[in-house]
């Protein structure tokens, strides 16, 4: 890299742009970031690199800089149908990103979790539990928390590496340096991000590329009740890998080592028959019959590979929501204040709304990803919530598709939740407040993007947070 002409295209403020940088100014190359946004609205990531012999060009981008790059390294938020990346496909510009040069700098091969939903929640499970259970030193990292581009000098090679991964993620690895994991966790594969994907088909293909990456001592671990990721058994099964499938059913002797569910048991059956209880679905602390997927993805996983059961057990019981995650900000009255907001897609929501069925008084809007809500409006009908407050870009197309889903509703056709109208989250919590009773949990799980009117999920569920601790700030105590 000394000397060398590398041009980090786009800076963003996920951090794995600034640990790139930081990288490459220390192996010695020539640096040059470039952004569309301009400094002023990047202060932060720019006080980050202070210091560092960096070029800058922002408020825009100059293609020349990237025909004269002997690199480009591309941050997660450029679209692959962005001009400038078509430009370095078309010009045969060599490209890489954060996760692609950590990927392969790591001194072992890593754990991998992709999914539609749940990756963040599952993989965060899989590096406690085995850490517990295996008792080995475990770094967590991919498309969460801290850049591992900037830890790998704290990783050994005894140790173990947990990387969530997206499809985006998975697409660049794919295209360039390929991803050899030890172990590859699907936890459901349903349509999402087809705005940026194109098809359906395109979307599977970048999740199939981990199980596609797994060598004969490697470890699938797949979900059976999903009939796509179900579908990539026999994909680990060419490339001669251990398969283990995880699923709330028990499935039939016979059918190979499972994860599932049997009188509230978390259990693990190997390929013998020999089962093994790794703890209790009531001592768990996440809720939804969703979460005990992910669970039971991290019981298959740590069954496979021998983890101690009452370590695991105890691991998983201690495990606490993650913020934004049907975090719990406050019960008054009898009502619980749920900020759901990473639910970003229409089946996180309808996942969390069916947590608290008969109980849920529905925050849901924001920007849509180009796929049906209708998952959302049946999950909303189905678990009878209380009411649905539509709000943001998509809130007349939330109204419409419950409207469709009750009327099409099995069992009681034509009862639908009442569904109120309003612009933004504060008017929609106000409307909230008239329909929660005691027992009602008021539950922002938007089931949409939060781009329309904030830089962030964060910033929504620290929005809906601030809401609750005003509305209880007013309250008369006890009332
Ligand atoms: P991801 O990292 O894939 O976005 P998270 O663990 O951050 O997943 O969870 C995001 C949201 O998705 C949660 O708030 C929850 O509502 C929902 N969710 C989590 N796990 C599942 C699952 N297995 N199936 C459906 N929805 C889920």
């Amino acid at each position: 890299m000394r000397g060398r002409r590398v041009v980090l295209l786009g800076l963003g403020r996920f951090g794995g742009q600034l640990a790139a940088a930081r990288w490459f100014c220390e192996a010695g190359a020539r640096v040059l970031v470039t952004d569309l946004k301009p400094a002023s609205a990047l202060a932060d990531s720019l006080a980050r690199l202070e210091g560092l012999p960096i070029e800058f060009r922002l408020g825009g981008h100059d293609e020349r800089d990237l025909l004269g790059a002997d690199l480009v390294c591309v941050s997660p938020a450029v679209p692959r149908q962005a001009p400038l990346r078509r430009l370095l496909a078309e010009r045969a510009i060599p490209w890489t990103t954060e996760m692609n040069l950590a990927a392969a700098a790591l001194p072992a091969p890593p754990l991998g979790v992709t999914g539609s939903n749940g990756k963040t929640t599952t993989a965060s499970l899989l590096a406690s539990a085995l850490a517990a259970g295996l008792q080995r030193r475990v770094h967590l990292g991919g498309n969460m928390g801290q850049p591992l581009l900037g830890r790998l000098h704290e990783i050994g090679s005894q140790d173990l590496v947990v990387l969530e991964l997206s499809s985006f993620q998975l697409e660049d690895l794919r295209d360039g340096p390929g991803i050899r994991p030890q172990l590859a966790l699907i936890t459901n594969v349903l349509p999402n991000h087809l705005d940026r994907h194109g098809t359906l088909e395109a979307y599977v293909a970048c999740k199939r590329t981990l199980v596609e990456g797994l060598g004969p001592e490697g470890l699938a671990v797949l979900n059976r009740e999903d009939p796509i990721v179900r579908s990539f058994e026999a994909v680990a099964r060419r490339r001669g890998a251990r398969v283990v499938t995880f699923g709330l059913r028990r499935p039939p002797r016979g059918a190979g080592a499972a994860a599932f569910l049997a009188q509230g048991r978390l259990v693990y059956r190997d390929e013998t028959g020999a089962e093994r209880c790794y703890g209790e679905a009531a001592a768990l602390r996440l809720c939804g019959r969703h979460n005990l997927a992910n669970v039971l993805a991290v019981v298959a996983a740590c069954g496979a590979l021998g983890a101690r059961a009452e370590r695991v057990a105890a691991a998983l019981a201690a495990f606490r929501p993650l913020p934004h995650r049907l975090e719990l900000v406050a019960e008054h009255g009898g009502v619980l204040y749920v900020n759901d907001s990473k639910a970003t897609t229409p089946e996180a929501a309808a996942a969390a709304v069916q947590a608290y069925a008969g109980r849920a008084v529905l925050l849901a809007g924001g920007a849509g990803k180009g796929t049906s809500l209708l998952p959302l409006a049946r999950a909303a009908v189905a678990a009878r919530a209380r009411a649905v407050i539509a709000y943001g870009q998509c809130r007349a197309e939330i109204a419409a598709a419950v409207a469709t889903a009750a009327a099409a509703a099995p069992r009681r056709p034509g009862a639908r939740p009442p569904v109120e109208v309003c612009e933004g989250l504060e008017e929609a919590f106000v409307r909230a407040q008239a329909h929660a009773r005691p027992g009602s949990v008021v539950l922002l799980s938007p089931g949409c993007a939060s781009y329309d009117q904030y830089l962030c999920y964060e910033e929504r569920g620290a929005h809906f947070r601030r809401l609750v601790g005003e509305w209880l700030a007013r309250r008369p105590a006890g009332r």
